[in-house]
């Protein structure tokens, strides 16, 4: 058994129903029980523009499944969400997006899968939730704590905490 932390965004369409639906797939059986969820935070698009938004939140889960299926099984979900374009070069809008931040304390550097995820240290919109609800996790590769890793991002990407209620 794994403790994860899975980042989840989205920008199109119905933003809260869509965490919900990640959240219903997350503990669906698709990757396990979700053991702590964060805040909703709503952010501006990060690395390009967008008119459109984002919410983003981080959750805490059990799961049996391998690095490599896990990311299968957040692929999975994205799919059934409605997601069509894979971010290629450049990053686009999207109805949700999955990222895994960590797996337990595993560093991982292969073709499809870096885990922790790689710019997990550049992003408010990460870091930020992952501190509500994992404020003295320390990341593997960097040997701090989420709490020293906001403290020292220098991203002024604005986000917002706001009233989203989810189950
Ligand atoms: P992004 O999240 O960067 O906007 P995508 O969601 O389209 O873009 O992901 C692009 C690729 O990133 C995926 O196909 C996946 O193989 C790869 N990837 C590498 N590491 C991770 C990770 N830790 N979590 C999720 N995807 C990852
Ligand atoms: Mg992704």
């Amino acid at each position: 058994m794994a403790t994860v932390y899975l980042g989840l965004g989205t920008n199109l369409g119905d933003k809260p129903a869509n965490l919900q639906f990640a959240l219903d797939s997350i503990s669906g059986q698709q990757i396990g029980v979700i053991s702590s969820m964060s805040p909703v935070y709503q952010s501006e698009a990060w690395g390009y523009t967008s008119d459109n938004s984002f919410l983003n939140m981080v959750v805490c889960a059990e799961t049996e499944l391998a690095p490599e299926a896990l990311l299968n099984a957040c692929q999975r979900i994205e799919i059934a969400a409605g997601r069509e374009t894979k971010s290629g070069r450049d990053y686009a809008d999207r109805v949700l997006d999955l990222d895994i931040l960590y797996y337990d304390k595993l560093v991982l550097h292969q073709n499809k899968l870096s885990i922790p995820h790689p710019l997990i240290a550049e992003r408010k919109f990460v870091l930020q939730p992952l501190c509500d609800i994992a404020p003295f996790f320390v990341d593997p590769a960097l040997g701090n704590t989420i709490t020293d890793m906001l403290m020292a991002c220098t991203d002024k990407t604005r986000i917002q905490k706001i009233e989203l209620t989810l189950r």
